[in-house]
């Protein structure tokens, strides 16, 4: 199951969601109760190709140019 990253514009916190892509687009709430979120660009590179995708490779160790990708940076 692909995870998908939100933020919180209310209090600025990044998180997680694991859920099917049919609800990828669906609303979620911080993990402080917040419902003004965002969705990223994140390493949704899960799913595709991989076959299973049960295996998550420790490849985003924070430094993944995530930042600077989407423009936050400037
Ligand atoms: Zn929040």
């Amino acid at each position: 199951m692909p995870r998908y990253e939100f933020r919180c514009r209310s209090c600025g916190d990044t998180f997680e969601v694991s859920r099917p892509m049919s609800q990828s687009s669906a609303p979620a709430d911080c993990p402080s109760g917040h419902t003004d979120t965002v969705k990223l660009l994140s390493t949704v590179a899960v799913g595709s190709t991989a076959g299973s995708g049960g295996a998550s490779a420790p490849a985003a160790g924070g430094g993944g140019g995530g930042c600077c990708g989407g423009g936050c940076c400037g």
